[in-house]
């Protein structure tokens, strides 16, 4: 599994970073989100398709 953000679309709504705060966190300055790991270990692999399907703004993208 790799992940990106689109920093363009990200709203900072921080959904991603409660279903999956060992892969996703928020910029200090105006949190967007940021990944802490792109191509995570498979045990966060469901977290991660989580956050993506409840991100608001359909910024994460999978690539399995
Ligand atoms: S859930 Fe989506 S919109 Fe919200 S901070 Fe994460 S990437 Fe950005």
């Amino acid at each position: 599994m790799k992940i990106t953000i689109d920093e363009e679309l990200c709203c900072a709504s921080g959904l991603c970073t409660v279903k999956a705060g060992e892969v996703f966190d928020q910029r200090d300055e105006d949190g967007i989100a940021v990944l802490l790991a792109e191509a995570p270990a498979a045990e966060h692999h469901d977290a991660v398709r989580e956050a993506a399907a409840v991100c608001p703004a359909a910024a994460i993208h999978i690539m399995e």
